[in-house]
């Protein structure tokens, strides 16, 4: 069986090489253990972090060490009383076509309830980071205009689908103009900017925010922050949830700069982990699955094909290259 590596660690931008694909022994589920094969892996991009020794809310990979990735997966054999042979199940395992795993750490997938690929995105950590944080930290109301940046990933599409249905107004920013004609068209985004294609991002932030902007949903920091910063109202919220856009710097411009905008607006800017809201997570499960099920939520998967493309999965995200929820197809069920 195979499983990827970390090979080297990334300066600036990773590339394939800081990944090696090796090949192991099956593991052997011991007493109380599970043993999972792998059918979808989740690639995040909060592993840019993982790959950098440096302390951050996710602790560093080690240089020659397999990596970890959510992924949903077949139960092959088990030693747990929970799980059976043919459960589908989703838990945080490795980077690996089969992965041996606590049987504790395991949740159940129900396939009668959608694709099970699901886990991994709507119905998986994406969807609840963008359940809590915008209902929680950015918290729209009614008339609200509400900025999302990466609107068209997997976080995003969430959090700016529920700003939509607490009744804002909702402008999304995304690299292509297939994701914003996705968020307009499909998901009701009321207006989708494409910050590589503008002249003046500024500018054209202004034209979508006319009454300025009351909450912020940040997925990437930089320049398209800059641009919705300037137009923040009075006791408007920004919710930080990534900073994909300097992720790979490897000169990290210092801080945001205009703090005086806060004083003039009583602004209110929040970071926040999906982790702290773990004792409410199937609260916001349960919701996100009743919004599918009543087609007032869409989401999208953005699946590549084969093991052998995981790191190429993983280093599209910074390319932008997915719609929705970027996943790697493993094996079939
Ligand atoms: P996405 O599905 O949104 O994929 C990443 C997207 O980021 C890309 O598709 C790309 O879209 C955009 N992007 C990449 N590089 C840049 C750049 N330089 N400038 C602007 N946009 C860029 O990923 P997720 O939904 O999984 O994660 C979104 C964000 O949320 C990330 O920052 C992640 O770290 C964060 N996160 C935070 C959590 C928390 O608990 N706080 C939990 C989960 C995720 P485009 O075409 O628009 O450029």
């Amino acid at each position: 069986t195979r499983r990827w590596r970390l090979a080297s660690r990334p300066t600036g931008e990773p590339t394939r090489d800081n990944f090696e694909l090796v090949t192991v022994d099956r593991p052997e589920p011991g007493p109380g253990e599970v043993l999972v094969k792998t059918l979808y892996q989740s690639v995040d991009p909060y592993m840019r972090g993982r790959m950098r020794d440096a302390e951050s809310y996710a602790e560093p990979w080690d240089v020659g060490d397999p990596m970890q990735a959510a992924i949903v997966g077949e139960v092959l054999e088990s030693n747990h009383d929970r799980f059976e042979a043919g459960d589908v199940v989703t838990g945080d395992l490795l980077w690996a076509e089969h992965a041996v795993t606590d049987g504790d750490e395991l949740r159940p997938v129900d396939p009668d309830r959608g694709p099970v690929s699901t886990a991994l995105g709507v119905l998986g950590m994406p969807g609840v980071t963008g359940y809590f944080g915008m209902l929680d930290v950015a918290d729209p109301t009614p008339g609200d205009t509400v900025v999302v940046s990466a609107a068209a990933g997997a976080v995003g599409s969430v959090a700016g689908q529920l700003a939509r249905l607490s009744g804002a107004r909702v402008v999304g920013t995304a690299g292509s103009d297939e994701k914003c004609d996705w968020l307009t068209d499909d998901l009701g985004f009321d207006d989708a900017i494409n910050y590589k294609e503008v002249d003046d991002l500024g500018q054209a932030m202004a034209e979508a925010c006319p009454d300025g902007v009351d909450a912020y949903f940040d997925n990437v920091g930089g320049p398209i922050t800059d641009a919705v910063w300037r137009l923040l109202n009075v006791d408007a919220r920004v919710a930080v949830c990534g900073q994909i856009s300097i992720y790979n710097a490897t000169d990290v411009p210092t801080g945001p700069r205009k703090l005086a905008k806060l004083i003039e607006t009583r602004a209110r800017v929040e970071g926040f982990l999906v982790s702290d809201y773990d004792d409410r997570r199937n609260v916001a499960l349960d919701r996100l699955s009743t919004f599918i099920a009543d087609d007032a939520l869409h989401y999208r998967h953005n699946v590549v094909d084969g093991f052998e493309n995981a790191p190429d999965a993983f280093l599209g995200l910074f390319e932008g290259e997915n719609i929705g929820k970027q996943l790697v197809q493993v094996a079939e069920r």
